[in-house]
């Protein structure tokens, strides 16, 4: 039996939809225009086309976008006095430094100076030291991770109680993604380049998430008849026979998994909508936030 498979652009279009709505409302009445800031350090192209494409998606639902490109050899001092800058102004509702930085720039440190009620991309250490805590609320949760857990939603998915396995343990979707799982009473497995026997684990799990970046790593003999899969890889691949000569693929080996999960997300058109979504939602919620007079500005 073929797989359900979960529509991440129609899902993401739907939430952008009802976001588009809000922000329109909160003009009206509050006269308050959501805004993202998205800062990038250097050119390179991957990293801007990032930038460009969450830019484009939030003029589409009405959050306005200030896009701030420092060059490749900014120094830290520089970098930091641009996060300072956007903490104080009024205008800015999330702050989003796009990853990775160059290595010569403190990463953490950079992450650590977001104002944590613009932490939209939610990596501040106080926002990711709430998520891992036992009853304690984020004011972000990192997009990536969470559109992960949309899309399980989506799916009709029962998390308490069901093994989930992450496959994966970065900090941006393997970690992040696990703590949200345990937080809806799922029994998770994180495993990574270490782990013994990866096939035997994943083939245990009712609810797996591929975030490796290996492309189409996961076969139909690791997964669960019935399991719900959750693809987040976005690999690059040689393929001479496209006009392009390569095309983008997941983690999950789409065709052969979808014959055993009962439930599969496609890659692109799986979690990637949702990630931007997501990003668009917690700017929504970061203006939300001085509305309801909880933070000055
Ligand atoms: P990282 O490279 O930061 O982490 C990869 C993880 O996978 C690590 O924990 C690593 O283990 C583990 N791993 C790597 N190779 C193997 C292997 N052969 N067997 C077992 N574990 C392995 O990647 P990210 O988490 O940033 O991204 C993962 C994928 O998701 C990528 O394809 C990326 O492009 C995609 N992505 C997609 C997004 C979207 O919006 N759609 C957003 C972010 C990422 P160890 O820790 O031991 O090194």
């Amino acid at each position: 039996m073929s797989a359900t498979i979960i529509d991440g652009k129609a899902i993401a279009a739907r939430i952008q939809d009802e976001i588009a709505e809000t922000v329109q409302k909160m003009q009206a009445q509050h006269g308050i225009v959501p805004g993202l800031a998205a800062v990038l350090v250097g050119e390179d192209p991957a990293s801007a086309q990032y930038v460009r494409m969450k830019r484009k998606r939030c003029e589409k639902v009405g959050i306005a976008s200030f896009g701030h490109t420092l060059s490749e050899d900014a120094s830290q001092e520089e970098v930091e006095a641009l996060v300072k800058q956007l903490n104080a102004d009024p205008q800015v509702h999330g702050i989003l430094v796009q990853l990775p930085l160059p290595d010569h720039l403190d990463e953490e440190k950079v992450l650590s100076l977001i104002s944590l009620h613009k932490d939209v991309d939610g990596f501040h250490p106080i926002n990711i030291g709430r998520l891992a805590m036992k009853g304690r609320d984020p004011l972000f949760v990192p997009c990536t991770p969470y559109g992960v857990i949309v899309l399980l939603e989506e799916a009709g998915v029962e998390f308490s109680g069901a093994e989930a396995v992450v496959l994966g343990r970065s900090n941006i979707v393997g970690l992040p993604g696990a703590f949200l799982l345990i937080h809806r009473n799922a029994t998770v497995t994180v495993c990574h380049s270490r782990t013994k026997d990866l096939p035997g684990v994943c083939s245990k799990a009712d609810i797996l998430v591929a975030a490796v970046g290996r492309a189409e790593m996961v076969k139909a003999d690791w997964v669960k008849p019935g399991a719900t899969v959750i693809d987040v890889g976005s690999n690059r691949v040689d393929d001479p026979s496209t006009e392009k000569g390569y095309r983008w693929v997941g983690d999950v080996d789409f065709d052969d998994v979808k014959e055993v999960a009962g439930a599969l997300t496609p890659s692109p058109g799986g979690v990637g909508p949702l990630t931007i979504a997501m990003l668009l939602k917690n700017t929504l919620r970061g203006a939300e936030l001085v509305v309801s007079g909880q933070v000055a500005s």
